[in-house]
């Protein structure tokens, strides 16, 4: 069928991997691209698309199912990680698959497929049917350059010495490296899963990033030589940046159920820039004594704060701490609403790069406790490179004590150094907004991959 009585410049697949922190950015790109006249088809997992609440503000997207072979209850089925994701390639390819050719059936043939990086077989098969391969990396430049060089033993592990060289990057301390490099034995599934996005990366015809091409200008260009590299973020909904897309105020999928009128009417009883706004995100598992730390480092620190405890964690709340009148707990937040309110003083984040991508384009200070995974080169990134944050150092069982917490609280809420800070982050707000502006580095680069699209000459 020709693409012009389509009534669209091309179809598009986007699969992402099942966890909040990859579906946000990955549909928001999905809203770009459909604001620009492609059309995308979003493909969750079986057992996501039963899980969601409000994916009718994502209905301008089609949405589509592929399977990870736990319809009924997701990853938390799996026996294992690892078990999970060798099962995931193997149904997921195989039901990616039929979803390709179940659309030539209908008459709406894709043209590419957007797969998340974490999911390098999606490639596989797009090339199967000869279409066009768009990787979409959800973690920053930094942090994937660091895999590549572990993947193609470039840099080898376990770290040996200090400090770690990458190009594009400062020198690092292992321990702000990712934890599945310099903690590399503990997570073997995990590991496989972040290395082998580079198994097959050759194939891709373009390699996507949700950072603004400033934020990591060297990185960007030592990849470019590598593959056609394009930074196309930050991927917020519109009217968080440009504010062009007057729908476009949520992400649209949430897979909890925000606590939103309770948030919005606490914050609007609060003075400006008075409140600590508190997240570890969608997956984060703090053991009771980190917990508890938390817990009374905010209450001792006097400000009013707005702590996100998924209702899975609540149980290890200290038991007393509901008398704290400063605070409010809620199992989810509506964070984009919460990060953007005149209320907002500071962000403890565990600095997963949607929420450090959030608070920077947003202008909003941020206290890094880093967890696992990428975090702690995020942090690196919150604290030294980009000057937004402070990090809250932990201990030598690895926790960050209440004292510290309190500390680096009153610091970036009243110190000079949060003065610092605060310039910083807004300058960086400022440049994110002006990325995805018209004329801006991330909306070239949108507009470039949508003419590559349009000019494709796929048959059917
Ligand atoms: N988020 C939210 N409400 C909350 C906590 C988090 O809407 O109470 C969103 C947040 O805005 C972000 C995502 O969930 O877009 C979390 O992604 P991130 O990369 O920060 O962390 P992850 O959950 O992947 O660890």
């Amino acid at each position: 069928m020709e693409k012009q009585t389509r009534g669209y410049k091309a179809h598009v697949l986007v699969i992402p991997f099942p966890a909040q922190g990859h579906i946000n950015p990955m549909l928001q790109f999905s809203k770009r691209l459909l604001s620009k006249g492609i059309k995308p088809t979003f493909a969750n997992t079986v057992y996501i698309s039963k899980s969601m609440h409000g994916a009718d503000a994502a209905c301008s997207i089609a949405l589509a199912t592929i399977s990870d072979g736990y319809d009924d209850g997701g990853h938390a089925q799996a026996e294992s990680p690892e078990t999970y994701l060798a099962k995931f390639e193997e149904v997921g390819s195989r039901t990616l698959a039929s979803l390709i050719k179940e659309l030539v059936d209908v008459g709406q043939p894709v043209d590419a497929v957007i797969y998340d990086g974490f999911l390098p077989w999606a490639l596989d098969v797009a090339k199967e049917f000869g279409l066009v391969g768009v990787a979409f990396f959800t973690q920053s430049c930094a942090v994937n350059n660091i895999y590549y060089h572990v993947q193609r033993g470039i840099l080898p592990v376990p770290l040996s010495g200090s400090p770690v060289l990458v190009p594009g990057l400062p020198p690092l301390e292992p321990w702000e490296t990712p934890s599945y490099v310099h903690d590399h034995g503990a997570y073997p599934g995990f590991v496989h899963m972040v290395l082998n996005q580079f198994c097959n990366i050759e194939k891709a015809d373009w390699v996507l990033f949700t950072v603004f091409y400033k934020l990591e200008e060297e990185v960007l260009d030592w990849m470019s030589k590598l593959w056609r590299v394009r930074a196309i973020g930050p991927t917020l909904p519109s009217m968080y940046v440009d504010k062009r897309l007057q729908d476009d105020k949520d992400y649209g999928i949430n897979l909890f159920k925000p606590h939103s009128a309770a948030c919005m009417d606490w914050l609007n009883q609060k003075p400006p820039g008075s409140v600590v706004y508190v997240s570890f995100g969608s997956m984060a598992d703090l053991d009771s004594e980190q917990m508890e730390e938390v817990a009374w480092g905010l209450d001792q620190s006097n400000y009013s704060f707005l702590w996100v405890v998924r209702a899975s964690e609540q149980a290890k709340l200290p038991k007393d701490f509901e008398k704290s009148e400063k605070g409010l707990v809620v199992a989810w937040s509506p964070q984009l609403e919460v990060l953007s309110h005149e209320s907002m003083g500071c962000f403890v984040t565990h600095c997963g790069l949607n929420s450090v991508y959030e608070a920077l384009s947003l202008g909003v200070a941020m206290v890094a406790v880093p967890l696992w995974t990428d975090q702690t080169t995020n942090a690196k990134y919150v604290e030294d490179v980009w000057g937004v944050g402070i990090r809250a150092g932990k201990d030598e069982k690895g926790v960050v004590r209440r004292e510290v917490l309190e500390h680096c609280l009153r610091e970036v809420m009243e110190g000079e150094r949060g003065k610092r800070i605060k310039e910083n982050s807004a300058k960086w707000k400022r440049l994110a907004i002006e990325a995805v502006s018209e004329g801006g580095s991330s909306e070239k680069n949108v507009d470039e991959l949508v003419d590559f699209l349009q000019n494709l000459n796929t048959s059917f």
